[in-house]
């Protein structure tokens, strides 16, 4: 599968706001929004920041929430495709299928830092879901289902250092702790408000219903 290789901080200035691909980092003084600002990369970004509209607006709001989910363009399509068949509203679901992927949970969860480094500890084969391994990141998980490292994972550097600040990223409602260690429980569904508010998904909508 095809992946963004580019130093994922110039995603952040390029949609103009914080993105979190980079785990701790992110918090912390050092992130590249913190020292530059959002002015988009390169020599003229400052020039090339313009108000947008229409069109544009709703691309760029395609690509800032493919990239925050760490999805490529054709099983984005796909999401919005199921999304756009299921009951209620459109941009939600498509917003609530990328919340359950099991890559995000394993970052929402706390077990990683970072979207990116949660799909590599589920390619990996280091994520059960209700007792067996699960390595598809895609995969959806649902109200009920249990989500842990694997015991022989427990001691992975990564995953130690990002349970250790897990406190400090805090986890959604609809997350609660499991019963052992290194394990959580899906004790609901997202909502909308457990979701970045800075997404506007009726954008989306709106792109590909042209
Ligand atoms: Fe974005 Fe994180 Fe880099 Fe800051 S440190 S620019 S939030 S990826």
């Amino acid at each position: 599968m095809a992946r963004y290789r580019d130093a994922v901080c110039r995603l952040c200035r390029r949609e103009g706001g914080k993105l979190f691909l980079k785990g701790d980092r992110c918090f912390k003084p050092s992130c590249a929004i913190e020292k530059r600002g959002t002015n988009p990369p390169g020599q003229h970004g400052a020039a090339r920041r313009k108000m947008l509209a229409g069109y544009g607006q709703q691309l760029r709001e395609k690509q800032k929430v493919k990239r925050i989910y760490f999805i490529l363009e054709k099983q984005f399509r796909n999401y919005f495709e199921k999304a756009l068949h299921q009951k209620g509203v459109t941009g939600e679901n498509l917003l609530f299928m990328l919340e359950r992927r099991l890559d995000n949970v394993v970052y929402r969860s706390g077990f990683s830092t970072s979207r990116r480094q949660a799909r590599q500890l589920v390619n990996h084969g280091h994520i059960e879901v209700n007792g067996r391994k699960v390595d598809i990141p895609s995969f959806q998980v649902k109200q009920g289902d249990v989500v842990n490292v694997k015991d022989k994972s427990h001691k992975n550097a990564h995953v130690e250092g990002a349970w250790s600040t897990a406190a400090g990223r805090g986890r959604p409602g609809w997350i609660t702790p499991g019963d052992g260690d290194l394990s959580i429980a899906i004790s609901g569904l997202p909502t909308r408000q457990d979701i970045d508010q800075n997404i506007n998904e009726q954008l989306i909508v709106e792109l590909y219903s042209k």
